[in-house]
């Protein structure tokens, strides 16, 4: 994220931060079932939990199919839990597709693949590979299955780049009823159109042809940079890399500008992981100097200027996602274009002014439109901004400081981020809601798929 800034503040203020790492080291995740040996269930960042009573690991679509027909419900679909949102949670049945992954074919004249949707996104990189293509654009974390990207929306960056349901060509949905649809733009156009991203609320996506790229190598670079002048150069930064985002470091003044763009450079592959020491470090300025922002900024530009770029080139399936070891919790808004800067700016000023306590760096990127109905991103070209909150932090902020500025500018949720928007207001958001509510409805007319959460997001009280 923040490249060799790591080293220099590290250096300044090594022994703090070195105990600092010891303290807050990061949990071990989450056990499978609690003391009293029931099943328990937690998201990645640990603000959702539930205890399920049935967990099922079908091995393939007629064990899925079957169990289908009789699981208790709610029954929800899981994939790395890595949501915020309370999309999984359930009390019946936990679905995992962590048996029915992998690639089943491949076209290398058509570069489409053929994938189970169990597969996480860091297998599908190198499986891919192996057969000379790649995906688009990846997220931020190749944590993610396939089915689970899918069911919210998720999206790397990119001018030009659609989110990853945007090259589903096709795909396979599991029924309550237990058939299973093959469904694409010309078999069963309205559930493709409804259920490309679906929240695991019409069924359970089994297999997924996606259309592919060939592999390429890609030049990434890491550039600090004054944030107010990365605002003004955010279009030309988007029209000159084929991805490009930035993150704004709180209080600091500063950018972190990350470009990445294919190359016939010779391969310089990625250093060991120095964001999630910079992140700490981040974390140690606030603490020491959190009441005090004027200090804070003075020591942080000190520390953060004439750095030099952090440069790598690999394939783009080794340099596009990330490790994020430590945990957050996050609210993410798609904006229109020409909202985003502005948007964000509040978003800064709103933080530098009320929120002290705030030092994860805030999440600037850049999408494509697509079409499917309840896509962030449906016939609207997207910039998107991210706000985090450390996992041990108060992230209450995000709904009563942040959420109402992202709304203010027509800003359309993540699906799997903290938001706290009902039916009603999803309904205002999405031209081809009450379409793909009445594909939903078609599909599962019992609510078997449903918790609460998802039937206060998907259905008017
Ligand atoms: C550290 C971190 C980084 C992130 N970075 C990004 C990023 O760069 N870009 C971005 O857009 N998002 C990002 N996210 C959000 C993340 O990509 C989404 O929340 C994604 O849905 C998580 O995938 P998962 O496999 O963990 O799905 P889960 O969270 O387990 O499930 C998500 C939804 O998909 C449904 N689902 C899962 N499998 C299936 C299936 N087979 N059939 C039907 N429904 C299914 C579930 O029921 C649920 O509704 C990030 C999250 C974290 C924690």
């Amino acid at each position: 994220m923040l490249g060799s800034a790591a080293v220099v503040v590290g250096g300044t203020a090594a022994g703090a931060v070195g105990y600092r790492l010891w303290r807050d080291r990061e949990p071990a995740g989450p056990p499978d079932t609690d003391g009293a040996g029931h099943l328990v269930w937690r998201n990645w960042s640990g603000i959702q939990s539930s205890y399920p009573v049935s967990r099922a690991a079908p091995a393939n679509e007629d064990e899925l199919a079957s169990l289908l027909k009789t699981a208790p419900g709610p029954i929800r679909p899981v994939g790395a839990g890595h949501s915020f949102q309370p999309l999984v949670p359930t009390n019946g049945t936990l679905l995992t597709l962590d048996r029915m992954s992998g690639v089943l074919a491949h076209d290398p004249a058509a570069l489409t693949a053929q994938v189970r949707a169990g597969t996480r996104l860091g297998d599908l990189g190198p499986a891919l590979a192996a057969l000379g293509q790649e995906m688009p654009n990846l997220p931020d974390i190749n944590k993610q299955s396939l089915g689970g990207a899918l069911g919210t929306g998720t999206h790397g960056t990119g001018q030009g780049l659609k989110a990853i349901h945007g090259e589903v060509l096709s795909f396979r949905l599991a029924t309550i009823g237990g058939d299973i649809l093959d469904c694409s733009a010309d078999h069963h156009p309205e559930i493709f159109n409804a259920a490309r991203v679906n929240l695991g609320a019409f069924g359970v996506v089994t297999e997924v042809t996606l259309k592919n790229q060939p592999l390429s190598t890609i030049y990434k670079r890491v550039e600090l940079r004054d944030w107010n002048e990365t605002c003004d150069d955010w279009e030309h930064l988007k029209r000159s890399h084929r991805n490009v985002e930035f993150y704004v470091i709180p209080f600091t003044g500063k950018a972190a500008v990350i470009t990445a763009d294919p190359t016939s450079r010779a391969l310089k592959p990625r250093g060991p992981d120095t964001d999630t020491q910079t992140v700490m470090q981040l974390k140690t300025l606030r603490d020491l100097f959190g009441p005090l922002p004027g200090a804070r900024r003075w020591v942080a530009e000190k520390l953060l200027s004439g750095l030099p770029p952090e440069e790598m080139v690999d394939q783009g399936w080794k340099l596009l996602s990330n490790e994020r070891p430590v945990r957050f919790n996050e609210m993410e808004f798609h904006l229109p274009v020409e909202a985003q800067i502005p948007a964000l700016k509040e978003v800064v000023a709103t933080i530098e002014a009320k929120r002290n306590d705030v030092f994860f760096p805030i999440e600037v990127r850049t999408i494509a439109a697509d079409d499917a109905w309840l896509s962030p991103f449906y016939q609207r070209e997207s910039g998107s901004v991210a706000v985090h909150a450390y996992y041990k932090d108060d992230y209450q902020f995000l709904f009563e400081l942040i959420e109402p500025i992202f709304r203010r500018h027509g800003g359309r949720p993540h699906w799997g981020k903290l938001n706290s928007l009902k039916a009603a207001d999803f309904r205002a958001l999405y031209p081809r809601w009450k379409d793909a509510m009445e594909v939903r409805a078609a599909l599962d007319p019992g609510g078997s798929f449903l918790n609460p959460y998802l039937r206060s997001a998907l259905i008017d009280v």
